[in-house]
Parts: structure tokens; sequence; C-alpha cells
């Protein structure tokens, strides 16, 4: 059988067997994504967060989830068998004071975790338990004044350091926002991660607030960094398809990752995903009300399994994951074929 030539995302096939039982009887989520804090140290003129946040007619708050209610979250998502923990924002998580200590219990309890933050402000306590990750991602914007670049970049030093001293497994990446306006400053920041040692740079689109249609001509900042030295392991095909997903109708609609992934905010708001974080329409509870379990399990969240129509949805980093689930529920695609990517490290983040 011949592959689709859009099967990009095939970890999530290590799941496949676990969706279509849950198809028939509710499962527990493989992952989750969680936002420790809204709170953040910089202040991006075109946040993602923000954007999302317009485009679902919300503002942000500043709020941290507490220190008890995250220990209470890391004991409930064992009690689930969660396997994995996405952490990022919101605003920045390393502000959290109780991170380390969540982390630790997560440690406890066998669950994985990944972290994307800004890395402006990072202690020893959080440097100490964030590289026993599996994996760290930092946000570079070309807001950061040079004094919060600076910071950024020594404590990826740091975290590079102190992962070679304990020999962890820990993959440490960069993120870099791009945009037609200020493309060649993200190339500045490029040449000061060429003297790190990361294991890859990806590049996303700058998304507008509102997230409204735009007519940005890539053209110019794809051939720029075509063109620059880029040390890491990079995709900028990956970067063509984000650019192209941006404002494409989905072309199925069940959204298959609604039974494999949930998402809760710093207000401790449940949303089914990252992407409709904020939107009142799809709020599935709050786990200062209820427990997670509960709010996962209720008859509201079946009923959006069920009912959400992905058409109507914005760009989301599921799409991929959902064409393939798809074509796996609809026997398109040869199963045996990709046993080595549901072998992939980082299959049970979703
Ligand atoms: S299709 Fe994407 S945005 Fe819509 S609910 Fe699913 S994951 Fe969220």
């Amino acid at each position: 059988m011949s592959q689709p030539d859009n099967l990009k995302d095939t970890k999530v096939l290590k799941h496949f067997t676990h969706l279509k039982e849950s198809i028939k009887n509710l499962q527990s989520p493989i992952s989750i994504e969680l936002h420790p804090s809204n709170k953040c140290n910089l202040n991006c003129q075109d946040c993602g967060y923000r954007a999302l946040l317009s485009y679902h007619g919300n503002e942000k708050t500043f709020c941290m989830i507490p220190k008890e209610k995250l220990l209470e979250l890391a004991e409930q998502f064992k009690n689930l068998n969660v396997k994995a923990i996405t952490i990022s924002g919101g605003g920045e998580s390393c502000l959290n004071p109780a991170l380390p200590e969540f982390l630790q219990k997560l440690q406890e309890y066998n669950i994985k975790y990944g972290i994307v933050t800004n890395g402006v402000f990072m202690n020893e306590k959080v440097l100490n338990e964030i590289v026993k990750g599996e994996y760290v991602r930092f946000s570079l914007y070309t807001d950061e004044t040079l004094e919060q670049l600076q910071s950024t970049l020594k404590h990826i030093k740091s975290l590079i350091e102190l992962k070679e001293k304990t020999k962890t497994n820990c993959i440490i990446g960069a993120a870099l926002l791009i945009d037609v306006l200020d493309y060649k400053e993200t190339g500045e920041i490029v040449k000061e991660l060429n003297n790190l040692n990361l294991s890859y740079i990806s590049f996303r689109p700058k998304e507008y607030l509102n997230r409204k249609l735009d007519n940005r001509n890539w053209d110019e900042p794809i051939d720029y960094l075509k063109k620059i030295e880029i040390k890491h392991s990079h995709n900028l095909e990956d970067l063509k398809r984000r650019i192209s997903e941006l404002h494409e109708v989905k072309n199925y609609s069940a959204c298959l990752s609604l039974h494999l992934t949930s998402h809760i905010d710093a207000n401790g708001n449940v949303y089914p995903c990252c992407e409709q974080t904020g939107n009142k329409k799809y709020l599935m509870g709050n786990i200062f009300d209820n427990t997670f379990e509960e709010i996962w399990k209720s008859e509201k969240y079946d009923s959006l399994r069920k009912d959400l129509n992905a058409k109507t949805c914005p760009y989301c980093r599921y799409n991929l994951k959902n064409i393939t689930l798809h074509k796996a529920l609809k026997n398109e695609i040869n199963l045996t074929d990709f046993e080595k990517d549901t072998k992939h490290a980082h299959a049970d983040f979703l």
C-alpha cells in the first residue's frame, strides 16, 4: 500500500488501539498540556497566547496554579495513568515557584514531561528538575531586550552543561517565531544559537492578534533562512507546511485528538486543547470545582467529542495527528509500516 503524501506525524499511531477502545468506551488521556502560569516576564507585541485569546474573544489573566493544586493534579494524573505532561504557557512556566516540586512529583509518579519556556528566568532549582525531563524547548522572540536575550542564552548554556554533567537524555532545542517584517532580527538570534550545542532549531510563523487573515509574502524570509548559516538540525519544509496550514480548513469533522489529550490553563479551566483555550463555548470545567477525571468523563465533554466540528477550528498542532488517525481508522494505511515511529521517545507527547 503506498503511503499518502500528507502523512507527516505518525508517532501518534502508538495510541491507535487506545483511540479505538476510547471511541467505544472512554479511556484516560495519554497526555495533557498544562499552563502553570499566565504571568510572563516578556510583553511581546504579537504574543501568540494573547492572539489566541483575542481570537476567542477573551483576555489574558495573570494568575498561577498554586502549589497545593499542582501537587494534587500530579496525583490525579498518576491515578488516571496519564503518560506525559507538556508544560507551557499561558505565561512563563518557570515563574511559578512550585514548578520544581511539581516536576519532582511527576518524576516520582513516572510521568514524562517536557517544557516550553522563554528561558529568561531560571534558578538552580528549576534547571535541576527540567533537565530530568524529556525535552526543553526554548522559545526566543525578537521582542526580547538584549538583556533578556542574554539571560536566555546563559540559561540554555547552563542547561546544556548540566545535561552533559548529569548525563540525562533531555532534548534541548530552540523555537523561533518568524515574520515577514523582522526576519533578519530572527537571523541575528540564530547566529547566537549557532554557538550553543542545541539538538535542533525550529521555525514557526508568527500569528497576528485575532489570527486575522493576512496576505504576507513569505518568499523573502524563507530565502533568507535558506542562505544564512544554521548550524543545528532544522526543517524549512516544516515551516512552509505550518504557513500553509495557518488558514487552511481541515478536511475532516471529527477531532480524534479529543480522546487522547486535554488542556488545563493557569485559571484551572479545562479545554479540549490548547488552541481552544479561552473559548467559552468549549470550556469543559474547572479543576478548582471538580477533579480532572470528573471533567474528562463529564457529559459535556462527551458531547463535545461527538459533536465538535473540526472544520470550524483554527489552525492547530493536532491537525497532522488527526489526519493520520483518520486514515488509520479508514484502513488507508498499513500500521506495521509505522512501528518504528511509534517507538519514538516522545510518542506519548501529543
Ligand atoms: S481540531 Fe484542533 S483546535 Fe479543534 S478541538 Fe481538535 S485539537 Fe482543538
